[in-house]
């Protein structure tokens, strides 16, 4: 029997090992990966051994021996097989065909009705998108290897049900297996907070740093943690739902129910409440209640022009922003904090600028120091790339890759408490 932790720690192992092919193309050898990874040669041998069995690694050449062993170079094999990674938001359902090395090969974006929308009617949207990518991309279905999908709100992503939806009002619905019903293949599911901090982990931030925080600001608003390099997800998966913590005492009614959440001050229906209170008519309040960006690119023409109205409603975003990732500062001591999605993408440089200049009023001296704010360099496909990511790790995981058991002295060591089974000295 395969023990559960020493499981664990081999899935941490080669999620590192992986994360160095997706964080910058081009070949390496197993000495570069250790190096990168600190992990030991031996477990580097180990995990690319099974992945080259796998067919997901390939040998692609031989490093420059300069008078030492030719060491061999390995690279993803790309066409190894596809996977889909799909971001259903409450205003859109967009969907990404990848091949292994995450290069994409084509995309879908439709939208979703406004109101309320039943489980029934998203999956009949992404299966209409999962159709349209493969056309597009001349590539057949049954060479996917997995789809993750992305739902707002609660997952539970071990069972694979959506257990609360703020926006649809679901409740428990086993989305996971309807999917893989319709689609006929295999689905991981899980919500955008966790895959958008795993794309930001792979492709963005988490490169350089171990400790972030991606701030999703869409419609929704939270917070997808990555610590340690590795996801955060808590206890049942819900942790940084940062957007319905309190900010503001007895403030806005938030869309969870509660009173004065982040949410209802810097998602997009907050920026348009704040909008309203400055300016009862401004036209763009028009468009607000049904689509977001309108909004957004209106607020963000108006502001490059000077238009005072704008440019103060993008100052008290960014103020309540600041005020919000105080929190997220004082209690996780980041590294990086990411802004990302919708929001940050239209508002870009000056809602940084900003947030920038409010953050320190309300972070301590010493995390403030120590943590970078930026935007994300994945703004558009973050969710979707990320759930792609998810399922290349659901995928691995149901093959058991690892197959028989053959524990590292490193991991063993772990999985017995005496260590993380990285070399001493890690530092990045
Ligand atoms: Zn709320």
């Amino acid at each position: 029997m395969v023990n559960r932790s020493a499981q664990d720690i081999r899935r941490l192992n080669r999620f590192e090992v992986l994360r160095r092919f997706h964080a910058s193309s081009g070949p390496r050898t197993r000495q570069d990966l250790a190096s990168e990874t600190a992990l030991s040669i031996a477990t580097v041998s180990n995990l690319t051994s099974e992945l080259i069995g796998e067919g997901v690694l390939v040998e692609v050449g031989q490093a420059g021996s300069g008078g030492g062993r030719p060491r061999a170079l390995l690279a993803l094999n790309a066409d190894r097989g596809t996977l889909i990674g799909i971001d259903v938001a409450e205003t859109s359902v967009r969907t990404e065909l990848f091949d292994l090395a995450l290069g994409e090969m084509a995309v879908d974006e439709r939208p979703v009705a406004s109101g309320d929308v039943t489980p029934e009617q998203i999956v009949d949207l992404v299966e209409s998108g999962v159709d349209t990518v493969h056309m597009a991309a001349g590539s057949l279905r049954s060479r996917v290897l997995g789809v993750g999908i992305s739902l707002p709100g609660l997952v539970e992503r071990k069972r694979g049900v959506s257990t609360y939806s703020p926006y649809w009002a679901w409740r428990d619905v086993p989305m996971r297996d309807r999917l893989a019903e319709r689609l006929g293949l295999p689905v991981h599911l899980d919500n955008p907070l966790k895959a958008s901090a795993l794309a930001e982990l792979w492709f963005g931030a988490g490169r350089e740093v171990d400790n972030l925080v991606v701030v999703m600001l869409r419609s929704g608003v939270g917070a997808g943690l990555a610590l340690d390099g590795t996801l955060y997800r808590g206890a049942t998966n819900s942790a940084g739902e940062w957007g319905h913590s309190c900010l503001v005492f007895e403030g806005r009614r938030c869309r969870c129910g509660n009173l004065g959440c982040v949410e209802a001050y810097v998602g997009t229906a907050g920026i348009a409440e704040t909008l309203r209170s400055l300016a009862p008519g401004d036209p763009l309040l028009a468009e607000a209640d049904a689509l977001a960006a309108p909004l957004l690119t209106g607020l963000a023409a108006r502001a490059a022009k000077g238009d005072p109205t704008a440019v103060e409603v993008i100052r008290r975003t960014a103020a309540y922003l600041g005020a919000a990732l105080g929190n997220l500062v004082n209690i996780l001591n980041p590294e990086a904090l990411v802004l990302g999605d919708q929001v940050a993408a239209h508002l870009g440089e000056r809602l940084l600028v900003e947030t920038k200049a409010a953050l320190a009023g309300h972070a301590l001296a010493q995390p403030l120091r120590a943590v970078t704010l930026r935007l994300s360099s994945l703004p558009h496909d973050a969710v979707s790339r990320g759930a792609a990511a998810l399922a290349f790790e659901g995928f691995l995981n149901d093959r058991e890759v690892f197959g028989p058991v053959s524990r590292t002295r490193a991991a063993k060591a772990r999985a017995e408490g005496h260590g993380d089974g990285r070399r001493p000295g890690r530092s990045r």
